[in-house]
């Protein structure tokens, strides 16, 4: 049994029933249903289950399907629940933050990660880092793949500071708030910058430094 269907057999055990199936372009919905007594309410549950590991895409498509299907009102409240293999936690709660307005909507929906030992294997070990490095900074400086698409589909593709299209090749990612002062590697504390203005932006900073 895998950590997907042990998830599931969980969820039954609480009473859900599972009502329909829908393939989405980079994974799959299940539905649940919980019936609360004759009169009781009804209560919803979607689980998403992303195709391979999870992505940004695919992290994406299910938090706007979700949005989607709680928008139309049916009558009885739901919940989410996004099960992801080798999922960026941090990644998702910044999609989820930048993605769903609504905070009550956006408190209903989890994150379930696979516990699967073998999949975890690969993973670099967390003693690598020394452990000095741990505290205010992130020891990850530099942004990840995942969270430069992401930035830059949240700035359509343009510079934050003067907007002007971005070139991919020589597009340049920088922390809003510094890392050196504590600014975290997260997509919320990112923008791009086109190498102009992440010239000048610098060039403030260290200003900002030299007057202290
Ligand atoms: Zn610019």
């Amino acid at each position: 049994m895998d950590a997907f269907e042990k998830l599931v057999l969980k969820y039954e055990k609480q009473g859900y029933k599972r009502e329909n199936k829908k393939s989405l372009k980079y994974g799959v919905r299940y539905f649940f249903r919980l019936r609360k007594g004759l009169l009781g309410w009804d209560q919803g549950a979607y689980i998403y289950s992303p195709n391979a590991n999870s992505s940004t895409e695919s992290m994406r498509e299910f938090l706007t399907d979700y949005e989607k299907y709680c928008d139309e009102d049916d009558g009885y409240p739901k919940k989410g629940l996004f099960f992801c293999y080798d999922c960026d936690e941090k990644l998702f709660k910044d999609l989820k933050l930048a993605m769903i307005r609504d905070k009550d909507l956006r408190n209903t929906i989890k994150l379930a990660v696979s516990t699967d030992k073998d999949k975890s294997k690969n993973r670099p070990s967390k003693a690598i880092t020394p452990k000095e490095n741990r505290g205010q900074r992130d020891i990850r400086r530099a942004f990840a793949q995942t969270q430069k698409n992401e930035i830059l589909f949240q700035q359509d593709g343009k510079c934050a500071e003067c907007h002007k299209k971005l070139d991919p090749r020589t597009v340049e990612f920088d922390h809003k708030e510094p890392w050196a002062s504590g600014g975290r590697t997260v997509t919320i504390n990112g923008r791009a910058l086109c190498v102009g203005c992440h010239k000048i932006i610098s060039h403030r900073h260290r200003l900002k430094q030299v007057d202290k």
